[in-house]
């Protein structure tokens, strides 16, 4: 069993791993990319927001994806619409307060992922399919990782390591670095369909986001494709499933609760079986050691009401490329100033929005009929996933901004 050695290991090639692999091997070093699986692979989060295109665009992939976009599929996105008891409302992250694309796509992530990996591999990144990081050492001079693929198990021993492992979450267990997440245990179910929505004023350009009539902290994803096809997906906190149904039932017995959503659902069928995930809200203790980094979902994950995990994961590789090569190249870098604090920044500003939606407040704010034009064009430019502008007072001051805000929506509506 030889010891191989190489400049940076990356742990998954989702998008933040495909992304920072490109970024380094562009500044010139030799990166290997581990990846547990074989692409293309099943991925949920499907919805993009405009903002993760900037950070694509970085390694040329923002072309990359509207230049393949509808031979694989991609449905064109320009918003969010939502729903609560009969009343529609939708954003244009067109119209925003920020600087920036207001497009994006909503993707199947088997062909997105692909796209973004091939485009690396093309680039020069090593990217190995099947094989598992198992264990690691750290050392002074390198971390040394255990893989296993289905041929064989051998050490890799790495300057620096890059983990972009997602819910695998590599490094936070085999580091002890994982810690609660400060929002409450939810579970997702979800499928895809094929929609055969007729209503004519139903919006393929948007997600469309429902909430429950009577629970407003249960709500429901519909993520349509340009196939014809959609993702499905209902979340809420364990006790609104019943364990004793399938996950099939129970997720077309809560589509059958919101009627708008089962109206427009009246033709659709599954076209794949339906899928639980649950208590995937996850934090670390840290973000960095001295040899490694955490990147998107290995790190934080919020939650998937505001579609922010891809455009989280790729600025996190987009702040970790240039400080990672600084490291490499013997320079005095600092990851807390550089990489974690300006990180965290934006994944505040999201959080705030998501505890707001849970509470009630910010769905008050969006079903709000008389928004003023400006305030809806910042809250736009949040929601188009623009949550690192410091010059956008609702992201300079969320939780103030937003609570303010909400009550004076809340006054007017009475
Ligand atoms: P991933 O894309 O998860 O990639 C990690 C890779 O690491 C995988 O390919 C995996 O095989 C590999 N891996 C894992 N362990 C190992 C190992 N030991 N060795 C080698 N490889 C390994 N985000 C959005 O932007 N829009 C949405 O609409 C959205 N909806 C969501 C809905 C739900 C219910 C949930 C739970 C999340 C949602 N998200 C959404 C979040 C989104 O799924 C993630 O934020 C995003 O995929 C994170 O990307 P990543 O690069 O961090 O990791």
């Amino acid at each position: 069993n030889q010891t191989e050695q190489t400049d940076v290991v990356v742990i998954g090639a989702g998008p933040s791993g495909a992304l920072v692999s490109a970024l380094l091997r562009q500044r010139g070093w030799h990166v290997v990319v581990l990846e547990g699986q074989h692409f293309p692979r099943f991925s949920i989060g499907e919805s993009l927001l405009p903002q993760c295109m900037a950070y694509l665009s970085e390694a040329g992939m923002d072309d990359v994806v509207d230049k393949h976009a509808e031979e694989l599929g991609f449905q064109f996105k320009n918003g969010a619409a939502f729903h609560y008891q009969g009343t529609d409302t939708a954003i244009d992250f067109t119209d925003k307060f920020s600087a920036g694309r207001g497009t994006t796509y909503q993707v199947k992530r088997a062909a997105f992922d692909k796209l973004l990996a091939d485009t690396a591999q093309a680039q020069g990144v090593e990217i190995r399919y099947g094989h598992r990081v198992e264990a690691l050492q750290e050392h002074d001079e390198h971390i040394e990782l255990s893989v296993a693929s289905e041929q064989q198990s051998y050490r890799l021993q790495a300057r620096f390591v890059l983990d972009a492992s997602g819910f695998g979450r590599v490094l936070p267990r085999l580091l002890e670095l994982e810690r609660r997440s400060s929002l409450p245990t939810r579970t997702a179910y979800f499928c895809h369909i094929n929609d055969h929505i007729s209503a004519a004023n139903f919006d393929r350009n948007k997600i469309l986001i429902s909430v429950h009539p009577q629970h407003r902290d249960i709500w429901y994803w519909l993520i349509p494709f340009a196939d014809g096809s959609a993702s499905l997906g209902v979340v809420g906190e364990p006790e609104y499933f019943d364990e004793a149904l399938s996950e099939q039932q129970n997720l077309w017995r809560l589509v059958g609760q919101e009627p708008n959503l089962a109206a427009l659902l009246d033709s659709a069928q599954a076209i794949t079986d339906t899928q639980r995930l649950g208590g995937y809200s996850a934090d670390v203790s840290r973000l960095y050691g001295r040899r490694y980094a955490l990147l998107g979902n290995a790190g934080e994950f919020l939650d998937p009401v505001f579609s922010s995990g891809v455009t989280i994961a790729l600025k996190s590789a987009s702040l970790a490329a240039p400080v990672v090569d600084g490291f490499l190249r013997g320079e005095k870098v600092d990851f807390d100033k550089d990489f974690a604090q300006p990180l965290k920044q934006g994944v505040e500003c999201f959080k705030t929005f998501v505890l707001a939606w849970y509470d009630g407040r910010f769905q008050d704010v969006i079903f709000y009929p008389q928004q003023r034009s400006d305030v809806r064009r910042m809250i736009s430019a949040i929601l188009a996933g623009y949550a690192w502008d410091e010059t956008n007072p609702y992201v300079a001051q969320s939780e103030r901004r937003l609570d303010v805000l909400a009550t004076l929506c809340n006054m007017e509506a009475q």
